[in-house]
């Protein structure tokens, strides 16, 4: 096979083959084709689009470039869920638990955060003791005890995936739906996943920024999953304001926890885990239709069930259960409207990037994060206040927040007249 030839046909639009795309990607990780020419297959595949067969032999192939971690040892479907990102993301945290005092196991590779959104493992780490760093024969085990685990995403996964991601970071190619696509779905199924619910967030402080990009992304997902015997779910959520009340990430696992155990928390928090809880219970076939799995999953919230098993969890790892409570960063600011109103739009990633500002966040991935520090966010879109009303409350160990506090104003647009709040649970995708 020929590479230049492979590069041509992509760029005037023609299929690629399951072998010219196994070609590649092997000679990718292999070393035998340069980073040049994969920039300039990406490049063709940016305008000229893969169709879903070559989507899902693209898949496939950064599937077989690596290890994989079998799961079967289990005898139960394994469902995993992934969110693509966004502003207070706390979901897995609560989810987690809930789908695990429902008898189905959640063996989760989790990632770290960067830029404007957050990463479940940064959360957890503020939990005093916690560590994800469980070798794997450890992680399995604790997933057969417990029914429940979490570890840092490491070893030897999808190395296609870390290379061609590097590439596409710096030759303008990563907003490619169907490199997205499969970027994230050969994850998932490399991690032992036989069925997947995905969180596809959508709106001003997602990577999606148009419900149209968000659709045809899921439904690019959800086509991998079926060609690759992965039932695949996805469900489009809303980002046009962060999730729930709380940036950061002491502050976010502790909202989750006012969650589970007070069965405290904000409306959009509850909608988005309820959703995405109850499609991973039906797909693992624990309901027999999405309502019932509803059902099964607001009643192990509110008996207290998901919040024993919350703290099972976080005590095999380490955590001490006794740390998680109210912020203990230096100063609490609060951040006040200048005008009444009620609350028209968030820049929500500008929201991210005031928290990242206080040090929540990490700009390079070698950046160390404070996990004290934080946003409260005392309003949602829609709300009425009065000039004088609380907006946020930061958390900082900061001794100059002007910058954040100017941040989070300028984010915040009030109006004079009442407004349309669309619904935190835009559409599911099968
Ligand atoms: N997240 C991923 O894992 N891959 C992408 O390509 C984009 C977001």
């Amino acid at each position: 096979m020929n590479t230049v030839e492979i590069i041509n046909k992509k760029k005037y639009g023609e299929a690629l083959s399951y072998e010219e795309i196994e070609y590649m990607i092997d000679g990718y990780v292999n070393d035998t084709i340069p980073d040049y020419q994969i920039a300039s297959w990406l490049m063709a595949v940016y305008f000229q689009g893969l169709n879903s067969d070559e989507t899902s032999a693209l898949t496939d192939f950064m599937v077989k470039s690596g290890e994989t971690i079998d799961l079967s040892f289990l005898n139960t479907t394994v469902v995993d869920k992934h969110s693509t990102g966004g502003v207070g993301d706390k979901v897995s945290l609560v989810v987690a638990p809930i789908i695990t005092s429902l008898g189905i196991p959640f063996a989760k590779m989790s990632g770290r955060g960067l830029g404007h959104t957050g990463g479940t493992v940064d959360k957890l780490e503020s939990i005093k003791g916690f560590h994800t760093e469980l070798p794997l024969d450890r992680f399995k085990e604790q997933v057969q005890e417990l029914g429940i685990a979490l570890v840092g995403q490491s070893g030897n996964l999808v190395p296609a995936d870390k290379k061609i991601y590097a590439l596409r970071d710096v030759t303008g190619t990563v907003d490619s739906i169907p490199l997205i696509a499969s970027s994230i779905m050969s994850k998932k199924i490399a991690s032992g996943a036989d069925a997947i619910v995905l969180d596809i967030k959508v709106g001003n402080g997602a990577f999606m920024k148009t419900e149209e990009e968000a659709r045809k992304l899921a439904e690019t997902m959800v086509a991998i999953g079926k060609k690759l015997n992965r039932e695949t779910v996805a469900v489009l959520t809303n980002m046009d304001q962060p999730l729930g009340t709380e940036i950061g990430n002491g502050n976010e696992v502790l909202e989750a926890v006012k969650l589970l155990r007070d069965q405290e928390y904000s409306q959009d928090l509850y909608d988005v885990s309820v959703e995405i809880a109850a499609q991973m219970v039906y797909l693992a076939g624990k309901a027999t239709t999405e309502e019932q799995g509803r059902k099964l999953v607001e009643e192990v919230i509110q008996n207290g069930d998901a919040y024993e098993k919350f703290v099972t969890f976080i005590e095999a790892q380490d955590g001490d259960m006794s740390s998680i409570h109210e912020i203990e960063a230096k100063q609490s600011i609060d951040v006040t409207s200048e005008k009444a109103g009620y609350i028209s739009s968030v820049e929500t990633q500008q929201m991210g990037e005031a928290a990242m500002l206080l040090g929540a966040g990490r700009k390079t991935k070698d950046d160390q994060i404070d996990h004290q520090v934080g946003i409260t966010f005392h309003v949602k879109l829609g709300d009425k206040l009065q000039a004088g009303d609380k907006l946020a409350t930061i958390h900082t160990n900061i001794e100059d927040n002007a910058a954040v506090i100017q941040k989070i104003k300028d984010a915040i647009t009030i109006t004079q007249t009442p407004v349309q709040v669309n619904p935190s649970v835009i559409d599911v995708i099968h």
